[in-house]
């Protein structure tokens, strides 16, 4: 792709942009270019003048993606200026690169009850929405009142939550979509119970989770009525490696990348573990985590 291309714009093009060294599995080629809006006209004015065959993927934090060694053809859009938080009797509204840790902290902060269960969830608002994030008992979509996007022609339209049927770890956003803002409801609450509250959802992650490694979270769904990490934990995969990619000693549905893991690595591991599983207890595991970018 030529960079002569691309509409002039007021935030930053980052060209031949190196994934791997922002995403959290640390693995991913380059993608053509990275467009960083400064602000949400701008990103509105880029999508209308780009080339209608620009191909466009939306990153968040990168918390939940496996990008393809060979990279991600044409613009990658992050939102990472996008983060102004607006407080209102019963509601905020959040842009969606706000990171979920921050917006938490902000709640906090204004003596406000939100989604604070999600405190230790490493992503984006928007991504947070695109995923229906979650812990056990409660997701995301339990406080949403309507989701702002864009769409890859740069039209605006707000879904209400109800237009959107979100499921377990699926906010049925429209593949040609980028959230921009969402509406969140909220309530009162002490900030030092909320504090108290988080510290303790840290606590308890440091005891069963890796904490500060190279890793997306679960790499797996838990099927219905069924515990990956049981599963595999039963079809003997928790001690499974392939490369520097291997599946955590602390909580088996999690993957690690011990140092130079590619992603085609974790593939295979992940191909690996969902065979084993299928085999020995004839559950068909789904991934949780999303394969992003050229040829899988
Ligand atoms: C240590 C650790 C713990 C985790 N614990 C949990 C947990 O308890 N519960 C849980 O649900 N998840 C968990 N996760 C997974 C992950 O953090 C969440 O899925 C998070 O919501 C992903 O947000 P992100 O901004 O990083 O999205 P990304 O990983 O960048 O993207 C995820 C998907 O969302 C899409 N997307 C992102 N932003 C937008 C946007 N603005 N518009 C349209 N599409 C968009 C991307 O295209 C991609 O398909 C964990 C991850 C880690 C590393």
């Amino acid at each position: 792709m030529q960079p002569n291309v691309l509409p002039d714009i007021r935030g930053e093009y980052r060209l031949n942009f190196a994934i791997n060294t922002q995403s959290f599995f640390k693995v991913g080629g380059n993608c053509d270019v990275m467009f960083i809006p400064a602000d949400i006209d701008d990103l509105l004015q880029f999508l209308k003048k780009k080339p209608k065959d620009l191909k466009i993927t939306v990153l968040g934090n990168m918390s939940n993606v496996l990008i393809s060694d060979y990279g991600i053809q044409g613009c990658v859009i992050r939102l990472n200026t996008l983060n102004k938080v607006n407080f209102y009797n019963d509601y905020v509204d959040v842009q969606a690169g706000t990171l979920l840790p921050k917006f938490i902290s902000d709640c906090a902060k204004h003596n406000v009850s939100c989604c604070e269960k999600l405190c230790c969830i490493p992503g984006t608002i928007g991504g947070a929405i695109f995923m229906n994030a979650g812990i056990p008992g409660f997701e995301i979509s339990d406080v949403l009142v309507s989701v702002s996007c864009v769409n890859f022609s740069g039209e605006q339209k707000i879904f209400n939550k109800e237009e959107l049927n979100m499921t377990y770890r699926n906010g049925n956003i429209q593949k040609d979509s980028i959230i921009t803002s969402v509406r969140l409801k909220i309530r009162s609450k002490d900030t030092k119970q909320i504090i108290d509250e988080i510290n303790e959802l840290q606590a308890k992650r440091l005891k069963s989770q890796p904490v500060g490694q190279a890793t997306c979270g679960s790499t797996f769904k838990n099927p219905d009525g069924a515990k990956a990490w049981e599963l595999i934990k039963r079809a003997g995969c928790d001690k499974l490696s392939v490369g520097d990619a291997i599946v955590s000693e602390k909580h088996c549905n999690f993957l690690i990348n011990t140092g130079n893991a590619k992603a085609s690595d974790f593939v295979k591991l992940i191909d690996m573990i969902k065979a084993r599983v299928f085999e020995k207890t004839g559950y068909d595991l789904q991934e949780e985590i999303k394969r992003i970018g050229d040829k899988w």
